[in-house]
């Protein structure tokens, strides 16, 4: 089920909702009943654009740029844990 982010225009709450898709989306902020604004999160885009993605791969010394990518562990996403 998708998560959706909130914004209430009146008293600046955030909030997350768990929604269908037929689900209408809410219009009220469950705090204070003000009119809300569906978010767009950008936060896994805004990730996946660092520059440390490119130069790790271009690098290919072993090391690169991800700290933990020696231990085996690799962070999240890391190409060279995902890939080896
Ligand atoms: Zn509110």
């Amino acid at each position: 089920m998708p998560m959706y982010e909130y914004a209430c225009e009146k008293c600046g709450l955030v909030f997350e909702a768990m929604q269908k898709f037929s689900d209408a989306p809410l219009t009220e902020c469950k705090a204070c009943g003000g009119p809300v604004k569906k978010l767009i999160s950008q936060t896994a885009f805004s990730l996946k654009g660092g520059g440390w993605y490119e130069q790790g791969y271009s690098g290919g010394g072993g090391g690169g740029s991800c700290a933990s990518a020696g231990s085996g562990g690799g962070c999240a996403g890391c190409p060279k844990a995902a890939n080896e």
